[in-house]
């Protein structure tokens, strides 16, 4: 009867350690190194030759490099989509937010599909406009509204994120 009883309140504290860690919702950079060669926001586009508006963030990564889901979601498309090239488009609900991976080589998910935090999701390219090997990841909430991921990296590392 004692050895039942420990074993019931084993289970409950893992069982709480559990419920504790789905709560608190886990964020990572999609690169190994998490370098920035480009950041959010108004630049001179190095293609276009004029100022555009950049709506996403530019991390640096080698042709084939691996790409990692930043958190927890769902994948929504996987396909081409015209100057972003092939692309993994990926729903966080924790954020209710979205995020495209654009100009990816390889691609390592499929829609519908669950992914954890650092999840493969593919491998880094040139694809559609792009200059050389990159990923440019841009994100929008479940309104539209375009979200700085730099931003949306330094608001998790402080923990509001839930
Ligand atoms: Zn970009």
């Amino acid at each position: 009867m004692r050895v039942l009883l420990a074993s019931v309140l084993a289970f409950s504290v893992i069982f709480a350690l559990n419920g504790a860690a789905e709560a608190k919702e886990v964020v990572m950079l999609p690169t190994a190194t998490g370098t920035i060669s480009s950041s959010f926001g108004m630049r001179l586009h190095p293609i276009l030759k004029r100022f555009a508006m950049h709506k996403g963030v530019d991390f640096k990564a080698r042709r084939n490099e691996a790409l990692y889901s930043i958190t927890d979601g769902v994948v929504q498309f996987v396909g081409t989509r015209g100057s972003f090239g092939n692309v993994v488009e990926i729903y966080y609900p924790h954020a209710k937010a979205s995020a495209l991976y654009a100009h990816l080589n390889q691609v390592a998910v499929r829609a519908r599909q669950r992914v954890e935090p650092g999840e493969l999701i593919g491998l880094a390219g040139s694809t559609g406009r792009s200059t050389g090997p990159h990923l440019h990841l841009q994100m929008k909430s479940s309104t539209g509204r375009a979200i700085d991921p730099q931003a949306f990296f330094k608001k998790s590392a402080a923990g509001t994120l839930s």
